[in-house]
């Protein structure tokens, strides 16, 4: 009789069809299109990217988001979002996507999606000009300010791996950190660190010794298993970039006559249409 039960409830199972851990997610691209407003992740703190100041949101990643919501025709509701907390919002739905100078990495995979690399930067350490730190290998045994869910801890580690690394929670914590003298070098992507300093408006005061480490891509990152949203995304940025807006706003930021000129190479992966 037990056996009878227990194979009963098998084939119940069965007919049942997918097992409730399986059960399919609601389309993100639908609930965006019907609502109209697609709510993006952004940096408040990360200049050439994602700044907000008086209540007025500006940089590069801005643009970006600002042009993806119109190609997708639905308004944009910005959120700002540290590099820490940019998955943990993304995964909860507080968000539907993350435009912030986020890279796309392997482990970062394993919790979100990303779309094509849309830019790409690297990380790199900021000083005060009479520090007399002139490249990594004079890091070991200092002081390094890095911002927490950053990816630059682990390149560092490889470049300097005898440097300390000191964590503070955001990249708008790296500067004061160093006026203050807990840490005698911050580490960011290169363009952060030259957007911060240009930001604090005494650049001269800052050195930028030893280029990138690494050249990362950034991705805008997606909620996982969403083929449709992240396809409509991905369309929309090749979009930009085969008709010339992506550009314009590459221009806008990191131009000759930007506030922050700077040699961009990067080409966007495109598929054919
Ligand atoms: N691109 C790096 C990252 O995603 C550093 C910059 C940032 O945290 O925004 O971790």
């Amino acid at each position: 009789m037990r056996i009878l039960t227990i194979c009963l409830f098998v084939l119940f199972c069965a007919a049942c069809g997918d097992r409730p851990s399986a059960a399919k997610a609601p389309s993100v691209l639908d609930g965006v299109l019907a609502s109209g407003v697609v709510r993006i992740g952004v940096k408040a703190d990360s200049p050439p990217f994602g700044v907000e100041r008086n209540g007025v949101r500006y940089g590069f990643d801005i643009d970006i988001a600002q042009a993806l919501a119109r190609r997708l025709g639905v308004e944009p509701e910005f959120v700002s979002v540290t590099s820490a907390e940019r998955i943990p919002k993304l995964v909860a739905g507080e968000v539907h996507l993350v435009v912030a100078s986020m890279t796309q990495t392997r482990a970062r995979e394993r919790q979100v999606d990303f779309s094509v690399a849309y830019f790409e930067d690297g990380p790199a350490i900021l000083t005060k000009c009479d520090s007399g730190i002139e490249g990594y290998v004079a890091l070991g045994g200092r002081r390094v300010g890095v911002a927490a869910g950053s990816t630059t801890a682990a390149a560092l580690a490889t470049v300097a791996p005898e440097a300390m690394l000191v964590e503070v929670p955001a990249i708008k914590d790296l500067l004061p950190a160093l006026e203050a003298g807990t840490v005698e070098a911050v580490a960011s992507d290169y363009l952060i660190l030259l957007g911060l300093a240009k930001a604090s408006g005494h650049a001269d005061a800052y050195a930028v010794p030893g280029g990138r480490i690494v050249s990362e891509p950034y991705g805008i990152a997606l909620p996982q298993d969403q083929s449709a949203w992240r396809d409509a995304v991905n369309s929309a940025l090749m979009a930009m970039w085969e008709d010339g807006e992506w550009a314009r706003i590459c221009d806008a930021w990191f131009g000759p006559a930007s506030n922050l000129p700077a040699d961009i190479r990067f080409a966007l992966p495109t598929i054919p249409r």
